[in-house]
């Protein structure tokens, strides 16, 4: 890797405490320079840069005092004409002022600027009145002739207790200042196309506005990011295309007795998604692809299909579960179907039972196993281990996925999601995998139908239910239950119970979080066995309850559920062969937005659609809370509401990378400097690496 952009970017990554605002022998400079170090997250110039205002207050428009309107920023021209001293000092200092056109005051609990409120002074004021037109601790009191002193836009940077955004003003202009002139690392046609400004330009406009910034600045600041990482990963992932794998073929024998066996067809989102894996495993190159789809789409067949693919091929393979139980079930399924034999490896094989295991494995008589992390110890070899499935379940995590990569040093690696990952995530954060989608679930399964309906209506909702209880149904009853107004919730809940039990009696029953372990059991138990048929809950998803007779869900306040959430909870009926029903409640006065999406989960169980608008509605929020770690945050660019930049990003990195796959042109160098810039150093030394 060349030097020049760490020579070049070294006053960017050189520490805060340096610049010249934080540096003077002032006292109280080294614990202001540890303040904005917590502001903006980091003790480098570079942080400070990136630290990016959320909002701006624009003072320049001007009002008369008589029409001043309350609770909003303005800004008034006035003389001050008297001066109230309070006897006491829990009553604020204040300035009686006047512009002509009416009187206003501007008031002070401590700290009066009696200069500069001078019974005759004429001041321009900035800042926010109540309605009794009182100004109390105006931001800003500029002498008339000093106007210019009087900033037109103000940034306002996100703080920390005890830092003022006054604060950041001079270091950032030295920050600014100290930007190197940088190599233009966007195509000109792009920047053209969009009039975004340079790197530099474009922080500047938005730490030092003389205007409300216009959107060009920020997202050629959120692209130059999105570009980093898109180029980083794509730089990964075609080293790892270029990594010698091997060829896995087989002639087919082994799965066309498993299918045999299983007695059934592949849907064609299976054959679909076993083509591209068995094209991979074919390849001279190590495989690393993600399957996602729900529970019940069938993955389980496919992971099954493709092991005994790389046993055809004479190697060995491996079931990964996150969980004892879940390896035990995938064990079953494998058991029944395999043509060949299949062991279990958890923790809770001991002795003898292990020893045999282990010494097939080592030699290669064992071809298929199943199991828990156990199966990645130090002490377990495989002869030739080909294949690798992970059932992920959103548990491992990146460093896991890839520690188990190293076992067979060319294995081939497939992951198993049931969690629809939205498109934009699967690009920032499982960007180094190839992905496969089960769209669509065995034939048979009946579609849940999903009906809104206003609150209003609670009546009608409940005489459905009855009916549906005459037929035998068993039934949810779902009520929100969200930390903020958990109180209130439980209440509703328990309210909704006691209304239902008054309706349909002892068949009703309740469960919550806030039950005692074993009340909250034996409520499950009465559900699954059918001694009660309506389960009033907020907790249904975290327990986990799998309930196959189940056919109806009411679902209360779906308003509040997130989308992602809801396609959740409703999976947990049309397990069964019985038709299904979900009965969304909302609000009677729902907002717009909120009526959208109730209608797209309505119109559709498809639940990568379902995941990619919620993720567009709502930010990603909780997605990402949970994936984050390990993941570079995002400081510019907001993965969900930049959206169309990161699949501009992504085709911008793949054009560049297959035009100058070293970075050595001239654009390359130029993205070499942006990938140093936001520290994908990792990346670069692929590159190093050849
Ligand atoms: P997942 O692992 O994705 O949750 P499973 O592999 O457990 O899904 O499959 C769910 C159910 O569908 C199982 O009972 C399985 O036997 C059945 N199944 C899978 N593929 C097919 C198919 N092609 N035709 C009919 N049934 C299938
Ligand atoms: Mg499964």
């Amino acid at each position: 890797m060349s030097a020049v952009p760490s020579a070049l970017l070294a006053p960017l990554f050189a520490p805060l405490a340096g610049l010249p605002g934080l540096r003077a022998a002032h006292a109280r400079l080294p614990a202001l320079a540890r303040l904005i170090a917590r502001a903006v997250g980091g003790e480098r110039v570079i942080d400070l840069l990136f630290h990016l205002p959320e909002s701006y207050i624009d003072r320049r428009s001007r009002v008369a005092l008589g029409a001043v309107p309350p609770g909003r920023v303005v800004t008034v021209a006035v003389e001050v004409v008297r001066i109230e001293r309070p006897g006491n000092d829990r009553q604020p200092t204040r300035a009686v002022v006047t512009d002509g056109t009416g009187f206003a005051e501007i008031a002070f609990f401590r700290g009066f600027p009696a200069a500069r409120l001078a019974v005759g002074a004429r001041v321009l004021v900035s800042g926010k009145a109540d309605e009794r037109r009182s100004f109390v601790h105006p931001e800003h009191i500029v002498p008339e002739a000093d106007a210019a002193r009087l900033p037109a836009v103000e940034p306002v940077w996100p703080l920390t207790a005890g830092l003022l955004g006054f604060h950041l003003r001079r270091p950032l202009a030295e920050a600014l200042a100290r930007i190197p002139d940088l190599p233009e690392w966007h195509d000109a046609a792009l920047l053209r196309r969009e009039a975004w400004p340079g790197f530099a330009a474009a922080l500047r406009a938005l730490h030092m506005p003389a205007e409300p910034p216009a959107p060009a600045p920020r997202r050629r600041l959120a692209y130059d990011e999105l570009l980093a990482g898109q180029v980083a990963l794509a730089l990964v992932r075609r080293r790892r295309r270029a990594r010698p794998g091997r060829a896995l073929t087989g002639d087919g024998r082994l799965r066309a007795r498993a299918l045999a066996t299983f007695g059934h067809a592949l849907t064609p989102a299976q054959a679909a998604a076993l083509a591209e894996i068995d094209a991979d495993l074919a390849a001279p190159r190590r495989m690393l692809r993600l399957l996602q789809g729900d529970v019940g789409s069938g993955k389980t067949l496919v992971a099954l299909l493709a092991m005994l693919r790389a046993v055809e091929a004479g190697g060995q393979a491996a079931l990964l579960a996150p969980t004892e139980v879940l390896a035990q079930q995938h064990l079953r399924t494998l058991a029944r179907l395999a043509p060949v034999p299949v062991a279990l490896l958890t923790g809770a094989v001991k002795g003898a039972a292990r020893g045999r295991i282990l010494r097939a494995l080592a030699d290669g008589s064992l071809p298929l196993v199943v199991g828990t992390h156990a199966l990645f110890q130090e002490r377990v070899g495989y002869r030739d281990l080909a294949l690798v499935v992970i059932d992920e379940q959103h548990r491992f995590g990146v460093d896991q996925r890839l520690l188990m990569g190293g076992k067979g040093e060319a294995s081939d690696v497939l992951v198993m999601t049931a969690t629809p990952i939205p498109r934009t995530l699967l690009l920032t954060q499982w960007g180094e995998m190839e992905v496969s989608r089960l769209r669509e679930k065995p034939a048979g399964r009946a579609p849940v139908r999903t009906t809104l309906h206003a609150l209003a209506a609670l009546t009608e909702v409940t005489e459905a239910v009855g009916r549906a209880l005459d037929r035998g149904a068993r039934v949810y009853w779902v009520c929100p239950l969200v930390a903020e107004s958990e109180t209130a919730d439980l209440a509703a809940a328990e309210a909704r119970f006691a209304l239902l039990r008054a309706r349909f009696g002892d068949a009703v029953g309740l469960v919550h979080g806030q039950q005692e372990a074993s009340l909250r059991e034996a409520a499950l138990a009465d559900f699954a066995a059918g001694r009660t048929r309506v389960l009033v809950a907020t907790t249904v998803i975290e327990v986990g309850v799998d309930v196959p007779e189940a056919s109806v869900m009411v679902i209360e306040h779906a308003e509040r559920f997130g989308l992602a959430q809801l396609h959740q909870l409703r999976g947990r009926v049309g397990r069964g062969s019985a038709a299904s029903f979900c009965l969304l409640l909302h609000d009677d006065s729902l907002a717009e937005t909120a009526r959208r999406r109730l209608r797209l989960l309505r119109d559709t169980e498809d639940g990568f659609r379902i995941a990619d608008e919620d993720f567009r509605l709502r930010g990603g929020g909780e997605l990402l809370g949970t994936r984050q770690s390990g993941a570079p945050g995002w400081r510019l660019a907001d993965p969900a509401g930049d959206e169309d930049l990161l699949h501009m990003a992504a085709r911008d990195a793949a054009l560049l990378l297959d035009k100058d796959p070293g970075l050595t042109g001239e654009r390359g160098r130029a993205v070499r400097t942006l990938l140093a810039l936001f520290e994908r150093g990792a990346a670069m030394r692929t590159l190093a690496a050849g």
